[in-house]
């Protein structure tokens, strides 16, 4: 039984008042959850105020992205053991927003994923087809090619801890929400490559979560489906109210 995870992408949103609101309502909304995983990833700036508000909560805290080096003259980058330090456990990797804006690739998705786990956080790689990709029927190539060079000559112990978002790129932040079916799909044919790739052990307990204009309106309906896992959210995790409700789909 995968424990469904419920993810908040706070994004380049939320000064610091801004964030201790959020985060104290969201705290009394959702403490009586005990069946699932609440993460929240907001941007550095909050990480260390917003972890100060959650702990001792059931929600756990993540960074949005992170570099691949421990230390040195790396001038604006934050590495996996700074993350640690200030007691993060998740961190997402390789977002469509990073690969689209600040050109990364499956090789530096690889390289962050490896340094992360190293530190011992938690990774949420997100891989997704573009539109153009969907029109001409290229999305399971795509997506194979994601997962398979994002995830080569990681040790196989590590692979049951590794969390994947599906996030198809026209789906985020567009009000389009792929439809339960076409994203189990997708899912499915994660698992299945994981299957291939690791054996069925770990496969069966990977979590491949769903991110795309998830809101409190279709979230049931794609957690009804075998291969979601859970929802990484973007906007509908901004407001208190929207995303406690996700989190209590
Ligand atoms: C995201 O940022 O990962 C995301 C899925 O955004 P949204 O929910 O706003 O589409």
């Amino acid at each position: 039984m995968r424990k469904p995870i419920l993810a908040g992408n706070w994004k380049m949103y939320k000064k610091v008042g801004e964030a201790i609101k959020l985060i104290s309502e969201l705290k009394i909304k959702v403490q009586d959850v005990k069946d699932r995983e609440i993460i929240v990833c907001p941007a550095y700036t909050v990480l260390n105020k917003v972890k100060e508000i959650i702990k001792d909560s059931n929600i756990k805290i993540g960074a949005q992205d992170v570099y691949w080096e421990e230390k040195g003259a790396f001038t604006g980058e934050i590495s996996p053991d700074m993350l640690k330090d200030i007691g993060c456990d998740y961190v997402i990797i390789g977002h469509s927003e990073r690969r689209h804006y600040f050109g990364e690739t499956d090789d530096t998705v690889n390289r962050k994923l490896k340094a992360a786990f190293n530190s011992g956080l938690l990774p949420i790689v997100c891989v997704g087809e573009t539109l153009r990709e969907r029109e001409q029927n290229l999305t399971f190539k795509v997506i194979e090619k994601q997962v398979h060079d994002g995830l080569k000559g990681l040790e196989d112990a590590l692979i049951p801890k590794l969390i994947i978002a599906y996030e198809p790129v026209w789906a985020i932040g567009t009000g389009k929400t792929a439809t339960p079916e076409e994203a189990q799909e997708v899912h499915k044919f994660i698992r299945d490559f994981l299957k291939r790739m690791y054996g069925e052990g770990s496969s069966n307990v990977i979590r491949i979560l769903y991110g795309g204009s998830v809101k409190p309106e279709n979230i049931s309906q794609l957690m009804s489906q075998e291969d979601i896992d859970g929802g990484l959210v973007g906007g509908a995790s901004l407001d208190a109210e929207s995303f406690s409700k996700i989190v209590k789909y």
